[in-house]
Parts: C-alpha cells; structure tokens; sequence
C-alpha cells in the first residue's frame, strides 16, 4: 500500500521518490529496466541545480562530474561560435548518476520494482490501479515520469503520441582529445552532435538526426560518414574517438509536442509532461526541477492515512498545472523555435557567424532556455 506509486525511474521519477519518501510518504517506483543502464542523452546538466543539490547533500563532484563552462557551436561550413557560459554546467553520465540516486532512495527506504513495465494506469472512485505483468498496485496518487514515450503515452491516449516525430537520438561514450571545459554543438543537415566531457576521462557524443536521413543512408555507420561528418568539428571528433561502449544506445519518435502536466488525474512530471529540445541541453535540470514542484505541491494537498478528498485532488491538480505553466512553458516554446532552426545547414552559418559578434544575444538567447539557479 503505497501513498504514491511512480510509473518510471528517470530523474523526474527518482527525485520525486526521494523528496516524498523523506517527507514521510510510503513510495513505490515501477521502472521498466534495471539500474544501472545506459540513456540517449547528452549527459551535460546545467549548474542551476547545485544549490537544489546542496540542500539534499548531493555532491556530483565527488561522484566525479566535469565542471564546463564554455559553449561551442559549428556549422558544416567550418563557422564557429563561442561564448563563456554565465552559469555554465557539468558533465556526468546518466549510467552514474541514476544508479546513484537509485541506491540513495533504496537506503531511505524508497521500494522498488524493477525490471517492470507498467501496462495500465486507471483511474476509478477517487483512486488508481496501476497494472503490471506480475502484480496490481492501489494507490491514491499517480505519478507519471515515463519518459519522452512510453507504451503508457499510446494507452492513455495522449494526443501527442499519434502524431509521428521524425527524430531519432544516437548516444556514445569515448575517449577522446578533446577540452574538458567546453560543450560542442555540431550541426548538420537536420541534426546536430552535442559532445561534452563526464566522469573518468569519458565523453559523452550524442546526436539527434532525421529519420528519413537514416533511412536514406541505410546504417548508422554510412549516416555518420555521409551526414555527420559533414561537420568538419564532428569528422575530426568521429576520427580520433576510442569507443567504450560496444554499441550505440538509439532511440526514436522523440517529439518535443506539447503535453499536458495533467491527464486523467496523473500527475506528469520530467519528459513525461514536456519535452525541452536537447540543443538546449536542459531537458535533466527540468525534470528534477518538475520534479522538486510537484512533490511540493503534494505535500501542500495531501496526508498520508487521511481520506483524499476528490476537491483537495482536483486543488493539487490546479495548482500544478498552474505552477509548471508559470516555470516551464515559455522555455520549451523558446526550445522548439531554437531547433528549428538547427540543421539547415544555410541558416546555422548564417546564425554561427551573426552570434559570435554578438555575445550579449547569445547569452540572452541561452537564458530564455534556462532557469536561474534555484533550491
Ligand atoms: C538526444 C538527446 C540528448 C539530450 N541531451 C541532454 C543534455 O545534454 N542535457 C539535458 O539536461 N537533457 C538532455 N536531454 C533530455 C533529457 O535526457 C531528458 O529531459 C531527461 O532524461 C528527462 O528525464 P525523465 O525522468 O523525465 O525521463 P527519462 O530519463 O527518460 O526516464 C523515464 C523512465 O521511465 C521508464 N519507463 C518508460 N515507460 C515505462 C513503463 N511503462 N513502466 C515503467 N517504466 C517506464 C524508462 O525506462 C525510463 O527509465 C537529451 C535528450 C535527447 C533525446
């Protein structure tokens, strides 16, 4: 008997489980695979989180994370930007940091269920029934931080979920000569490789490209060769790279459509509620940050071993609603403007070469992305 089941153990899903857990609620997490796993993801978090970090005794430096403070961005016509980032940022792998807080939340008396798929979340008489293969869990809260896509987007029928996105995300870890202060954006027809410095002498290459390129090129191998290196930064990045992962993590569809933070009495938390576009390397610092909001709120709204009134629900559900609006829907719309204009190949030249005289827009036009660093 849980207060609140979690349907997904992302950073949305496991920062919500530690600040409820150590609020006295009763937390089950259902993750569909084991930790620790490798995610498509840049692995670079923006430095607004620290203090947020501090007041729970998280220190991400001891776990071994690399501080970056400069932005580069490049075109395929060898035009170059680079700006010192105000904030700036580090880098870590979500191989790492998720095991971490996995076992932080383990220790704290978190429960989870692992290697477990939740097939179905139904809501009846002010409550759910959250379905697995194995068992059925009764809980009077939901939190829904399953991710970009999850096979519970399709069955909830959320409306983003039928209309197909043509990205697909490719990530790899390597050894490489490469600065460790420095975030690399490197474009190319409709996409872009992020590369950025993580824990133990490792680098993080992540790219987002087109579907019908990938298709088009057959292999990700020829998609390298043909597309990416286009890039004459990313060519010489692909060139020297000492792998040390034996394949690429891949996933595809990731759409950055709007969602709802509430549907059908779920509360959405991370992806799961609103996908920022990765240039803007943000996406992890939302999640927990959506995740720091919402466990609020639903300290504010609810008491363990308490009848849940169906008003008090529909008062937590308002005022998340309202106060994701406030935080985050104004960053995603700055984010979707930004990627589209990634990968055109004219426009990124034109863009590298206009922002590199003009520092003070590019440090405003980073902002729009980011919050102020928070606790
Ligand atoms: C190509 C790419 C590059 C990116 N680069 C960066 C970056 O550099 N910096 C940054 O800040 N952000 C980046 N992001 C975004 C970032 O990865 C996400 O915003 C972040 O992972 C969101 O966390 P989350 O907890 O919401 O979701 P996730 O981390 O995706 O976690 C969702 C979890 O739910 C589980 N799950 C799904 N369905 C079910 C189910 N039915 N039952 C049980 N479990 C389920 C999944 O296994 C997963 O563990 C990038 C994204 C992409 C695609």
């Amino acid at each position: 008997m849980a207060d609140v089941v979690i349907a997904g153990g992302g950073l949305a899903g496991l920062f919500n489980a530690l600040l409820l857990n150590r609020a006295g609620l009763q937390v089950t997490v259902v993750e569909k695979k084991a930790y620790p796993f490798h995610r498509v993801c840049g692995e670079y978090l923006s430095n607004e989180i620290l203090p947020f970090l501090d007041t729970l005794g998280i220190d991400v430096f001891n776990l071994g994370a690399s501080r970056i403070d400069r932005l580069e961005v490049t075109a395929t016509s060898g035009a170059r930007l680079t700006q010192k980032l105000d904030l700036g940022g580090f880098g870590i792998s979500r191989y790492k940091l998720d095991n971490y807080l996995y076992e932080l939340c383990l220790k704290e008396g978190v429960k989870f269920l692992l290697n477990t798929q939740v097939d179905d979340i139904v809501f009846a008489n002010n409550a759910f029934t959250v379905t697995t293969r194995d068992c059925v869990l009764e809980t009077p809260l939901v939190i829904g931080a399953f991710g970009k896509r999850s096979n519970l987007d399709n069955k909830l029928n959320r409306a983003f979920f039928h209309q197909r996105s043509p990205y697909v995300g490719i990530k790899m870890h390597a050894r490489l000569n490469f600065p460790d202060d420095v975030i690399q954006l490197n474009s190319f027809k409709n996409g872009y490789c992020g590369v950025s410095k993580i824990e133990d002498d490792r680098y993080c290459i992540c790219s987002l490209a087109h579907r019908n390129d990938l298709r088009r090129q057959g292999s990700l191998d020829a998609l390298q060769e043909n597309v990416i290196n286009k890039n004459p930064y990313q060519k010489e990045i692909f060139d020297q790279a000492e792998w040390l992962m034996d394949k690429p993590e891949v996933i595809n569809e990731i759409s950055f459509r709007k969602k709802l933070p509430v549907e059908q009495h779920i509360l959405m938390s991370g992806d799961t509620a609103g996908m920022i576009a990765p240039l803007c390397g943000n996406g992890m610092t939302m999640a927990i940050h959506s995740a720091k909001i919402l466990s609020k709120i639903i300290l504010q709204y609810y008491r363990p071993a308490r009848p849940f009134p169906f008003e008090q629900r529909l008062a937590l559900e308002q005022a998340y609603r309202n106060t994701w609006n406030v935080q985050f829907a104004r960053r995603l719309w700055v984010g979707r403007q930004l990627q589209k204009m990634f990968g055109n190949n004219q426009m990124m030249h034109w863009a590298v070469q206009t922002f590199n005289r003009l520092p003070r827009v590019t440090n405003w036009l980073v902002q729009q992305t980011h919050g102020k660093a928070w606790e």
